[in-house]
Formats: structure tokens, sequence, C-alpha cells
């Protein structure tokens, strides 16, 4: 208890852009390339740059998907999630993993499940958008996905009156 109000008193005398420093900047002058190679060295050090850039930004971007993932099911099944159990696309903007036999699918913004076809059991078909517990019980137990040449051909026998 003591601790906690100790926390809060220092939290209310020192804003936190007082407790924290200010980086310095570095002093030191960069190093001047040999006249010679100094263009090649410079188009090699801006495409270092970007492909080090880009680097960075894919993680992060990777990391934000799978962070997004694991909250949204652990939200909707109560399922914690390891973050490395889960697989990127990023060519295609994709995570997915698989829980308890069923898999969760982040396209962009929306997920979803995939499921294979309900008559042969292969391919993979993608649900609606999924964004409440409603959704997921429409997607699971109450969707049904076929290839084309699956489909049943007889209307069922209450549709026929
Ligand atoms: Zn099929």
């Amino acid at each position: 208890m003591r601790a906690q109000l100790d926390t809060v008193a220092i939290a209310q005398t020192y804003p936190a852009h007082q407790l924290i420093q200010p980086i310095p900047r570095s002093t030191a002058a960069p190093v001047p390339h040999d006249s010679r190679d100094g263009a090649l060295s410079q188009q090699k050090d801006w495409q270092a740059t970007l492909i080090a850039d880009y680097t960075r930004t894919v993680a992060r971007q990777a990391g934000r998907m799978r962070l997004r993932l694991a909250h949204e099911v652990l939200a909707l099944t109560g399922h914690a999630i390891r973050e490395q159990a889960i697989a990127i696309d990023m060519g295609a903007r994709r995570a997915s993993m698989v829980v308890d036999g069923v898999m969760f699918l982040l396209r962009g913004e929306s997920l979803r499940i995939v499921r294979p076809c309900a008559w042969c059991g292969t391919g993979q078909f993608e649900s609606a958008p999924i964004i409440g517990q409603s959704d997921l019980r429409d997607a699971f137990a109450g969707w049904q996905p076929f290839h084309p040449e699956c489909e049943p051909a007889d209307p069922p026998d209450d549709a026929s009156w």
C-alpha cells in the first residue's frame, strides 16, 4: 500500500516528460568518402538504408499482425496464443494460426476462419469477416463451403414443397 502511494506521489510530482532524458545527438562528423568512389559508396549507402528501413518496417508490421491475431483469437475463443505459433505471409498481408483444428486468418483488417470443402474435405475457403462471437458461431456452425463440383446436386427434401 505504501509503495503504491509513493508511486502515485512520484508520478504527480514529476510529469512523464521531465523523467525522460533527451537522447543526446551524436556530435561525430560523418566520415568523408574518397572522391574516386564517393558516388558508388553513396549509392550503396542509400540502398543499404532503404533495405534496412524496409526490413524494420516489415518486422514491425509482422509483429503488429501477430499481436492483433493473437488478441482477437483470445477474445473469441479464450485460447491464449504463443505469437511464434502464428504464420505470417507479408506479401499477402496474412497472418494465420490453427486453434483446436480451426484455422484463423487475419487478412488485411479482417479476421476470418478458413475451412475445407464440406463434401471432399480439401481446399481452403474463407468465411465472412468475423467481428464478434455471433459471427464466429455462424462461420463455424452455420456455414458449409463447397467446391462448385462438390455442391449437393439434389435440393434438400424439405425445400421441395
Ligand atoms: Zn470439394
